[in-house]
């Protein structure tokens, strides 16, 4: 089964991507994640993409198209993949509709994850990841069990993104609302798209989405 969550920056994507794939194996592809890597490998892409990042705007489409292109030919995409982050523009929903096509694989369901912006920068200026892991926290809302041990992996170096702050938030909440919004209709219309509440608690927006994905 492949999906894409949608929902704004802090929505909590990324969280119940990394859950679907911990007990479900499904692959997250998390553009954001890939460009970070980019970025610290010191890599063309990385080199292009920074201070795009940095100020909260969008990668071009073109750059972003060929990087899931290349990851979704990869085998371990054969057990199904969770889009984290892309597409982010009808441009993209367009191009990744004609790559899926050419590779005879569907796209299942897109979960659009609903929230309230007034929350949306709590939520962003808290979090944190483990540096070694990539598993996610929160200052208020997810701290690891043991203070300052990832309860995953036990590392104790942690890393807050730099696009994490009130500021740049405001750049991303208007780059979603003038591009990415609009592939709510864009999916509604194809008979894709599914709601659930990303307000809710961690697990019970994560029972929603596997209710979504078994047909709900
Ligand atoms: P994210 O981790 O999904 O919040 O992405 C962090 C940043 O990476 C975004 O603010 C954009 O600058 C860039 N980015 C990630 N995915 C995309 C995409 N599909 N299209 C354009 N830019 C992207």
């Amino acid at each position: 089964m492949n999906i894409i969550l949608l929902g704004p920056p802090g929505a909590g994507k990324g969280t119940q991507a990394q859950r679907l794939q911990s007990e479900r194996g499904m692959i997250q592809l998390s553009t954001g994640d890939m460009l970070r890597a980019a970025v610290a490998s010191g890599s063309e892409l990385g080199r292009k993409a920074k201070g795009i990042m940095e100020k909260g705007e969008l990668v071009p489409d073109e750059l972003m198209v060929g990087l899931i292109e290349d990851r979704i030919a990869q085998p371990d995409c054969l057990k199904g993949f969770i889009l984290d982050g892309f597409p982010r523009t009808e441009a993209q929903a367009e191009a990744l509709d004609r790559m899926l096509d050419k590779k005879g694989k569907t796209l299942d369901r897109v979960v659009e994850m609903e929230v309230d912006e007034q929350a949306l920068t709590e939520r962003i200026v808290g979090r944190f990841s483990c540096a070694k892991c990539g598993t996610g926290y929160h200052d208020k809302f997810k701290r690891p069990k043991v203070e300052g041990v990832c309860d995953v992996c036990g590392s104790k170096e942690f890393v807050r993104r730099k696009d994490d702050n009130a500021e740049t938030m405001k750049t991303r909440m208007a780059a979603y609302r003038a591009q990415t919004e609009p592939l709510r209709p864009y999916y509604a219309r194809r008979g894709v798209l599914r709601k659930v509440d990303g307000m809710a608690a961690m697990d019970e927006v994560y029972r929603q989405i596997t209710g979504v994905l078994s047909g709900a």
